[in-house]
């Protein structure tokens, strides 16, 4: 068995004080070379004939770029030299992988494993239980069994290693590999090693065991990496909420081709990723950022700049380490370059892309709303009157952003304040003249002067759909 499924971590390199442009692009070109050979087989076999070619590191540029979604130029352009400096998994990114094993499966449904190594850095209980726990989203969405065993040789057998280990896979210390994983088979088929050279852990914090080892365990039980940003065996390491952990849809439609369908009597369901031109698509936030509109979606972010057609998506947390998925409301006050991101009763401070410290803090002190506001729908500002408008429920309040106080009379029903837009509110942001209100999958242009509905839009009108 020589595909060896490693995980491999690109951190920014120790940067210089004051790096020469040769020196830039000098780094660039050993990493897109890097990285080209070890996901996209830049150097492998069966790819020397094709080597003669003048572009082939264009054709594997390209490759690359079509599998991230990015724009396919077959040139290192800025965002494609960020996906290549992200955290993420060794296995190559090429479906030629899996052609090559032979789409490798267990032939049974009852495996066994065990643990034959432990770190040092985690207690004995912690790498269990995280492990156990790995091993259950699995079996939770699959006909597959896993037993833990104590002694003999297991069907998983994980081990966690330093450096050379023996198996032509060397771990080379902190933030490099961080663990592979062999494909279902015999001997060492489907074991995976962790490299004790990381930090692990059992929380936010890099590295989470867990969701590294769940990561792991889909390849040991042959799975190869998806497209979907928001998939378990998507390449790139991020961390997502464990507290519960939800297997995304489309880890579970891998593990189900592979072995059918969960023997559970409730049909099991994941998270999907948000799809820019899905009809169905509803926001939980929208606000603008120096001039970009950014739209919020369970742990996911939607980032438009009007005057460019494409649309990125991201991790909240990868733009904004430290905020929750699942905020409610945000705005941007332009005239202080602030945005303020509301969850249940508390929000957050964002300085562009910063958080600033001493956050979350409470609604109640800073904004003035009465102990029975439990949470904030939409929120939008407007900067000629320098007043922000907050929906809550069927209600809205209207908060004095200069005077730092909420304005008298209110709440009020938002049928009388914007006629036309009766219920609840999703989200809302004010874009030049129109206020944008979202109700589910539809959007209404009102006009904040007239002080009435001008069009009614499909939520995702903004994504050139
Ligand atoms: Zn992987
Ligand atoms: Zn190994």
């Amino acid at each position: 068995m020589t595909s060896i499924l490693g995980l491999l971590l690109f951190q920014a390199m120790a940067s210089y004080a004051f790096p020469s442009n040769l020196e830039t692009k000098e780094k660039n070109q050993q990493l897109v070379q890097n990285y080209l050979e070890k996901f996209y087989k830049l150097n492998s076999f069966e790819e020397l004939p094709k080597r003669k070619s003048a572009n082939f590191i264009g054709e594997k540029i390209k490759e690359m770029q079509a599998f991230f979604h990015l724009k396919v130029t077959g040139k290192p352009d800025a965002k494609t030299l960020k996906v290549m400096k992200q955290a993420r998994c060794g296995v190559p990114d090429v479906a030629r992988f899996a052609v090559t094993t032979g789409n490798p499966k267990w032939d049974k449904t009852e495996i066994t494993y065990r643990i034959q190594k432990y770190t040092t850095h985690l207690s004995k209980a912690d790498v269990d239980m995280s492990i156990k726990k790995a091993f259950q989203v699995w079996s939770n969405v699959s006909p597959l069994t896993f037993t833990r065993v104590w002694e003999g040789e297991a069907d998983i057998m994980i081990s966690f290693f330093s450096g050379d280990h023996n198996d032509n896979s060397p771990f080379y210390g902190p933030d490099g590999v961080l663990a592979h994983a062999f494909p279902p088979g015999k001997l060492i088929g489907g074991d995976i090693h962790f490299d004790e050279d990381e930090t692990w852990t059992v929380n936010h914090l890099n590295y989470n065991l867990f969701l590294v080892a769940a990561h792991e365990i889909g390849h040991a039980l042959g799975l190869a990496h998806s497209q979907d940003i928001g998939a378990l065996m998507y390449p790139v390491y991020s961390y997502m909420d464990i507290n519960p952990f939800k297997l995304p849809q489309d880890d579970i439609n891998g593990i189900q081709a592979i072995y059918g369908p969960s023997n559970s009597p409730t049909h099991p369901t994941g998270p999907e990723t948000p799809r820019q031109c899905d009809p169905m698509l509803k926001f939980d936030a929208i606000f603008t950022l120096r001039g970009e509109i950014i739209f919020f979606k369970d742990r996911f972010l939607m980032r438009k700049h009007p005057s460019n057609p494409e649309v990125d998506i991201h991790f909240i947390s990868t733009l904004w380490a430290g905020l929750p998925s699942g905020i409610e409301a945000a705005y941007e006050n332009s005239d202080r370059d602030e945005v303020f991101v509301f969850k249940g009763n508390r929000y957050w401070l964002l300085k562009g892309f910063d958080v600033m410290p001493g956050y979350p803090k409470e609604i109640y002190k800073t904004f003035g709303f009465p102990k029975t506001v439990k949470r904030i729908d939409a929120a939008f500002y407007d900067e000629i009157t320098g007043k922000t408008y907050f929906f809550v429920g069927q209600k809205y309040w209207r908060y004095n952003e200069n005077k730092q106080s909420m304005d008298t009379d209110f709440p009020k029903q938002i049928a009388l304040g914007f006629p036309g837009i009766g219920k609840k509110v999703d989200a809302v942001f004010k874009y030049q003249d129109s206020v944008y209100f979202f109700q589910g999958t539809r959007q209404y242009e009102f006009d904040f002067d007239k002080k009435r509905v001008l069009t009614l839009l499909r939520s995702n009108s903004w994504f050139n759909c």
